[in-house]
């Protein structure tokens, strides 16, 4: 029982009202079920926090069970990725993991007893010729000649059909109920088709037909001791025959079904559907592209579990569906971030500066915080030399204005955790490029200003001889437009052809030499980066930007809407 607060959705309200009547024995038993026919995505993420957190909070279960009844679109590949993200958002099934295809034989059994009281038959209708019968919402649908099938030859036909001796499309098994029904699920909806030819991940070759989702599923939740069956809304409609199945079979379980509204997310998709497109068409790297909103993609670009868990909580869990801006997502992210990620000093777009009055021999090792709020964390030491970079955007021979707060020509900045420099000289080529400034530096500032001393701001830099040299990549949205699947058109023209930039020979702090993919730090004033798990060419480590340290898409939007 959830000690203190009231609950936190309708969904624990109905549970907690279940629990007090003494429904279901008192106990409380969910499932995350997902069909390994794709990498989980932000949208599963919804429901994982949903059916396991629950569980955790009212001491119940939580099982893992793979919808596996399609297997021509599902592989060993995302069984093993599903468990991976599983796992990784924080959540364990223990021993409960679970597979609809482990129920075949018994959902076999199931439906020959459904023949056996005239609730099945086996219907010779083509799929279009079913589709043709089965009416409108405004007109009833028409019943299939082989509706009255005799109950000894729908045994035979099936038992035939599981045999092998008809091919794909010519047989299926429907459930007889009602083709006058208002609910099109309830007109002899098709319970089991013919699949040759197909190797099942689980079953390989043992089964030639396969059961339908609307039967498996209640069915399987029944088996395992479900109590509350939660998907999303578009199964509303299903309910009536979720409940019918398991009316009209011999088992003693009956879980309660309950839908809630999906996640949809702006400047993205989280339709399995759309994603595999995207990776097999080739337009992003793979299912773990750090801009996918797989799960995968989300762990190689740096999200953390903490993150993704807290912006569930967030969102919520209703009937009512919406959608999500990104900046939910990304400031749960900050947030986690601002609060433990160390930080470090990268210069992205490097310009060199000579510090004349430095000894050329000298190394000092400064020491830096690694968290300004968290003295915990400890601190580093840093190089600084004669020779250092800072980024090519703080300096300008003359401050385009008053909010200009770096280093122009004859100007004086901090170097963070270090001195302050003057720039005496501004190096060109013979066009005139920007190559190098001289600087100067003062002994006296380090760590403070002396008395009286006013400097205008503080910049970034990294020793030239100490630094080491990366590739970044600077991550964007994966998509332009807000509602991508809705603007109607195509949604692969909505992709965001800037969702990546790639910034080569960056220049990072000799700390960030050896650091781990997954470790996310704050590069000061540049963002979130952490280390990209694949890269493996040599002394030349690959970093991912997580995320920005503010939400510029909301000022871009709301200038656009400004002007
Ligand atoms: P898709 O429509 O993208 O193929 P799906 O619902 O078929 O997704 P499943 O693997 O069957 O994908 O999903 C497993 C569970 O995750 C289901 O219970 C489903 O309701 C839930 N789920 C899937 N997408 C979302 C989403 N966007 N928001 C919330 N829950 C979701
Ligand atoms: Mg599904």
């Amino acid at each position: 029982m959830i000690d203190k607060a009231a609950p936190t959705n309708f969904i624990r309200q109905i549970i907690e009202a279940d629990l007090a009547a003494g429904r279901h024995g008192g106990r409380v038993a969910t499932r995350f079920p997902p069909e390994p026919n794709g990498y989980l995505h932000i949208g599963h993420a919804k429901s994982i926090v949903l059916n396991f957190g629950i569980a955790e909070d009212y001491h119940g279960t939580c099982n893992l069970r793979f919808d596996d009844t399609n297997p021509h679109r599902e592989n060993a590949e995302f069984v093993e990725a599903i468990q991976r993200d599983v796992r990784w958002l924080g959540y364990d099934w223990g021993e409960r993991l679970y597979f609809a295809s482990d129920y075949f034989e018994q959902l076999y059994d199931f439906a020959v007893e459904l023949i056996d009281k005239g609730l099945a038959f086996v219907c010779d209708l083509s799929a279009e010729e079913i589709r043709e019968h089965r009416g409108t919402l405004t007109e009833p649908g028409r019943e299939s000649p082989y509706r009255n099938r005799s109950i000894a030859e729908n045994r035979e036909l099936f038992a035939r059909m599981r045999a092998g001796e008809f091919e794909d499309g010519a047989r299926v098994l429907r459930a007889r109920i009602d083709m006058a029904s208002p609910n099109i699920n309830l007109r002899d909806p098709t319970l089991y088709r013919i699949r040759h030819g197909v190797i099942h991940h689980q079953t390989g070759e043992e089964w030639c037909i396969y059961p339908m989702y609307d039967f498996t599923h209640p069915i399987s939740d029944a088996l395992e001791g479900i109590t509350h069956s939660l998907c999303t809304l578009e199964f509303e409609d299903h309910r009536p025959l979720y409940d019918w199945v398991l009316d009209n079979i011999s088992i003693n379980c009956h879980p309660q079904q309950i839908e809630f509204s999906r996640l949809n997310l702006e400047y993205t998709v989280v339709s399995k559907r759309k994603l595999t497109q995207l990776v097999e068409e080739g337009h992003v790297e793979g299912w773990d592209d750090p801009r996918m909103p797989t799960l995968a993609g989300m762990r190689r670009r740096g999200y953390t579990p903490a993150s993704i868990r807290e912006f569930c909580r967030r969102i919520g869990v209703t009937k009512s569906e919406g959608m999500v801006e990104m900046g939910v997502l990304e400031d749960a992210l900050r947030q986690d971030l601002n609060a433990n990620a160390e930080r470090r000093m990268a210069v992205l777009h490097p310009l060199k500066v000579v510090i004349t009055n430095y000894p050329e021999e000298r190394v000092e090792e400064l020491t830096a915080a690694n968290h300004p709020q968290d003295e915990s964390r400890g601190t580093r030491t840093i190089p600084f030399c004669r020779e250092i970079y800072i980024d090519a955007a703080d300096f300008m021979e003359v401050a385009p204005n008053k909010k200009f707060k770096r280093l122009v020509a004859g100007g004086e900045v901090r170097l963070r955790n270090s001195y302050v420099i003057r720039c005496d000289e501004v190096i060109k080529d013979a066009d005139g490029e920007l190559i190098e400034l001289r600087c100067s530096y003062d002994p006296d500032t380090l760590g403070a200003n002396p008395e009286g001393r006013k400097v205008r701001g503080v910049i970034h830099w990294v020793s030239a001889r100490h630094a080491i040299e990366a590739e970044v990549r600077l991550y964007d949205r994966l998509f332009r437009h807000p509602t991508p699947d809705a603007v109607g058109g195509d949604f692969l023209e909505q992709l965001n052809p800037e969702s990546v930039l790639t910034l080569t020979g960056c220049r990072l702090e000799p700390a960030l030499a050896d650091t781990e993919a997954g470790t996310v730090y704050q590069f000061e004033r540049e963002g979130y980066f952490c280390r990209d798990p694949l890269d493996t060419a040599a002394g030349q480590p690959v970093f991912n930007r997580t995320v920005t340290l503010r939400d510029t898409w909301a000022k871009i939007e709301q200038q656009q809407k400004g002007s």
